[in-house]
C-alpha cells in the first residue's frame, strides 16, 4: 500500500467528470487500499479518487469506524434539506455551510462488483454526497451558502 498525494483546489483534475469503473480488478483494489491509507493519514471522513489524481468513479467514506468503498455510486432518492458545515482535504484554509438533502438512498458496487444499497441520514448522508460530488468535478466551495474559518 502507498499513501498518495492529495490534489488541492485550483488543480484542474478536481474539475473533471470521472469515468465509470469497468473492471473490478487488482488495480481497483490497489487504488482503494491506497485511498484508505491516504484518508487514514489525513484523518478525514472521506476521499474521492480525483483527489488522488485518478479520474475514476470511486470514493471512500469512513464513518463511525466503518469503511465504505463506493464504486460507480448513484443517488437513487433524496429527501428533505439540511444545512451543516463541511470541509474538504482538497480545500485548505476554510470550511463552509452547505445545504444538502437530509436523507438519501444510494446504490454502488463494492470492490468485487457486488451491488450495494444504502440508506443514510444527516451528516452520514452528507459525507456520501460530498464525495459523490467530487466525481462530477464539484467542490463544497461551489455550493456553500456561508464561508467559515477553518
Ligand atoms: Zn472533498
Amino acid at each position: 500500500m502507498a499513501r498518495r498525494n492529495i490534489v488541492k483546489m485550483g488543480d484542474p483534475l478536481l474539475r473533471k467528470i470521472c469515468k465509470p469503473v469497468e473492471s473490478y480488478d487488482a488495480k481497483l483494489g490497489q487504488l482503494l487500499d491506497d485511498m484508505k491509507e491516504t484518508l487514514d493519514d489525513a484523518e478525514g471522513l472521506g476521499l474521492a479518487a480525483p483527489q488522488v489524481g485518478m479520474l475514476k468513479r470511486v470514493c471512500i467514506v469512513k464513518y463511525d469506524d466503518r469503511l465504505y468503498e463506493l464504486v460507480n455510486p448513484v443517488l437513487v432518492k433524496s429527501k428533505g434539506k439540511c444545512v451543516d458545515n463541511e470541509g474538504c482535504l482538497s480545500v485548505v484554509g476554510f470550511r463552509g455551510l452547505v445545504e444538502r438533502p437530509k436523507a438519501i438512498d444510494i446504490e454502488y458496487f463494492d470492490r468485487n462488483g457486488q451491488k450495494v444499497q444504502l440508506h443514510a441520514e444527516g451528516y452520514f448522508a452528507r459525507v456520501f454526497l460530498h464525495e459523490m460530488d467530487h466525481l462530477d468535478g464539484i467542490l463544497f466551495a461551489d455550493k456553500m451558502i456561508k464561508k467559515l474559518p477553518d
